[in-house]
């Protein structure tokens, strides 16, 4: 099989699939009441007792998650209202919906912490509904050994609880190059291969191996290829260790290297990396699955955390990113025809200021009692006059370095306006493939126009770094391109200052960075310019490269 590799490496493993929601199936006739109401019951049994085995097996803060949600699928009020309605003719899958729908309700209108359960009761009726059903349970799965995620697709909420320990590699049917998947694989530092459309009938326990270099899954693979695979492995790490250290070219030519920061369960790993801060650290997380935005209190917690971490070294924070693949209930609409296209990114702070007041105040906050050098800075900037407006905000928070994302094309085009009223640039690109191409990040059919290697996305970069070069202004690269080692050194030759990854994905920049001088780099990015598609590109620049 094969699809769209991303991260390095290879991995063997049995399948272990994620089952997806079950349908509800059409209503019918109940011929048995009682006996209708017992199997609900027995179904939230099923529930709860899973639920406890889940966390007993996977410790820490994962198992609180899972102790905290058996709780609640073993709420008599629940299961009697469920069967209640049973016992009145309705089915058992309908029951259990209405039952849950009612609970969720209820919880939405207590608002604050209550309303921030209602994911969780979403997940609860899924799991019930499966038991009765007689269907997977829907959800990451937990087969008790290690094995190869096999999923439609990830979200965010999906991956939280995922334990790096047990997770081989990663495969999704759909998703792209700048999908979420492929963002979560590299942060976990295993291969994955994206957008595998053959991979819908991967059944569960099948043997694969996985290379994420060329996306190829092998089925079934012999002994000896799986040991192959780990050798070239087990050499690849042996050959990274050789070089340590801040990001500098052969000829001394200092490139900061960065982490990416997106999850709490992160944190320790990157603070653990040699690097030299956090290069985009997304802020998302604090404010997903919740029914309103998190108080300024907790956000100040949570950034000292991070400050802390990184106490002394760089950390620059990306305010909230919300909409297109991020929707959030308190910041963006439901109702727009296209999202990415909305008021998205720090467009939801020209409709909610408050927003974004209580985010910088928190950072502000928290910044003051660390010795981390914090810069902030805002997502989707189109316009010179909303990063000038931002800048002013960071600034009156006392907070002293205020920076635009490029990520739409007109903020690249117009860098040059964007330098005098901000002080730093960081390209992600992600959006600006998307943006440029018009071409959803999330479709693993447009990966060829999401390409990272694609000329036109690299002359946006050249621009910009070009405009930020004239104005002294530090430029770094925080999307996947940043990732890949040999894009990495078209990056540096165009202009580009820093370059902000997983930090599993630095090693490998880190080795290419080294074994170049910056004329190399110079002569690699022209190379690419002047290719006709990013098949050549990558191809013309990786045949050129030496290897470290
Ligand atoms: C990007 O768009 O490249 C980026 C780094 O931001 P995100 O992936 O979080 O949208
Ligand atoms: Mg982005």
């Amino acid at each position: 099989m094969r699809g769209i590799g991303v991260g390095t490496g290879s991995a063997a493993g049995p399948v272990a699939r994620m089952a997806p929601p079950p349908p509800l199936p059409a209503p019918r006739a109940v011929g048995d009441p009682a006996a209708e109401a017992a199997a609900i019951r027995a179904a939230l049994g099923a529930v709860v007792t899973d639920l406890g085995e889940r966390a007993a097996r996977a410790g820490g803060p994962g198992s609180e998650v899972l102790t905290a949600q058996a709780l609640m699928a073993a709420d008599p009020v629940l299961a009697d209202r469920a069967a209640a309605l049973a016992e009145q003719g309705t089915d058992g899958p309908h029951a259990l919906a209405a039952a849950f729908d009612g609970f969720r309700a209820e919880l939405v209108a207590a608002g604050g912490y209550f309303a921030e359960r209602a994911a969780d009761l979403d997940d609860l009726r899924d799991r019930a509904v499966a038991q009765l059903l007689g269907l997977p349970v829907p959800g990451l799965p937990d087969p008790g050994h290690p094995y190869v995620l096999v999923a439609d697709d990830l979200a965010p909420a999906d991956t939280a609880l995922l334990d790096p320990q047990r997770v081989l590699a990663l495969v999704t049917v759909r998703g792209g190059p700048t999908s979420h998947t492929a963002i979560l694989a590299k942060a976990l530092g295993v291969p994955a291969v994206v957008g595998c459309a053959d991979a819908a009938d991967l059944a569960d326990g099948r043997r694969v191996l996985v290379h994420g270099t060329d996306g190829m899954i092998e089925l079934d693979p012999a002994p000896e290829a799986v040991e192959r695979a780990a050798d070239r492995e087990r050499r690849r790490r042996e050959r990274l260790t050789g070089y340590q250290g801040p990001g500098r070219t052969a000829d001394g030519h200092p490139v900061a290297l960065l982490v990416n920061l997106g999850a709490p369960h992160e944190l320790a790993g990157a603070a653990a990396a040699d690097a030299e801060g956090v290069g985009l650290f997304r802020t998302e997380f604090l404010f997903l699955d919740r029914a309103e935005a998190p108080s300024l209190a907790e956000q100040a917690t949570a950034y000292r955390q991070v400050f802390a971490a990184f106490a002394g070294r760089r950390v620059i924070v990306r305010t909230l990113d919300a909409g297109a693949d991020k929707p959030l209930p308190f910041a963006t609409s439901a109702d727009e025809e296209n999202p990415a296209l909305g008021i998205r990114g720090l467009r939801t702070a020209a409709r909610d200021p408050q927003l974004l007041e209580t985010q910088l105040a928190a950072i502000a906050e928290a910044a003051r009692d660390s010795t981390a050098q914090v810069w902030v800075m805002a997502p989707m900037v189109s316009i010179p006059r909303e990063a000038a407006e931002f800048a002013a905000r960071v600034r009156a928070h006392g907070l002293p370095l205020a920076g635009a994302m490029i990520e739409v094309p007109a903020a690249a085009l117009r860098a040059d306006r964007l330098a005098e009223v901000c002080d730093f640039f960081s390209v992600g690109t992600n959006d600006l493939a998307q943006y440029t191409f018009a071409a959803d990040r999330t479709l693993g059919s447009l990966a060829q126009l999401l390409d990272p290697w694609q000329p036109a996305l690299l002359t946006l970069v050249a621009t910009a770094a070009g405009s930020a070069a004239e104005h002294g202004r530090p430029i770094g690269v925080c999307g996947e391109a940043a990732a890949d080692p040999a894009l990495a050194l078209v990056l540096v030759g165009l202009g580009v200052t820093s370059l902000s990854a997983a930090p599993a994905s630095l090693p490998e920049v880190r080795a290419a960075l080294a074994t170049h001088t910056l004329a190399e780099c110079r002569e690699l990015a022209a190379l690419a310019l002047l290719a006709d598609d990013a098949t050549t590109a990558r191809s013309r620049v990786r045949s050129s490269m030496t290897a470290p």
